[in-house]
């Protein structure tokens, strides 16, 4: 995460500002008092969050962060469509309409490769 805003002074500032004023992580559950060294974006900047609005600020310890981060990456669909297309020349993306129309034609194939599989 060594890209804008973070990399800017305002955003240090604004970090700072954050973490003096909520100095626990929010993630935590209540009664869990953990000291927060991060501060998050409620909605990530890449869906369209202001990085400087105070209410998508949150504060969280390091635990806390990383497991937000690696959830957000693991369950959403990239942004940008995948490009290109593998060996076979079928493209990577699975949502590309290539697949929608080869859908019956692939099918059969996977029927005919496990009938020689089996
Ligand atoms: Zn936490």
């Amino acid at each position: 995460m060594a890209e804008w805003p973070y990399t800017t002074a305002k955003w240090r500032r604004l970090r700072k500002a954050k973490l003096t004023r909520d100095p626990l992580c929010e993630y935590c559950p209540p009664g869990v008092v953990t000291p927060a060294t991060q501060v998050d974006h409620r909605i990530a900047i890449n869906d369209g969050g202001d990085p400087w609005a105070w209410a998508n600020l949150v504060s969280a310890c390091a635990s806390c962060h990383s497991r937000k981060t690696s959830h957000v990456e693991v369950h959403r669909r990239p942004r940008v469509p995948l490009h290109g297309c593998d060996e076979s020349g079928r493209p990577l993306d699975p949502a590309h309409e290539w697949h929608e129309e080869n859908r019956s034609e692939l099918a059969s194939e996977d029927r005919r490769r496990s009938e020689h599989l089996s």
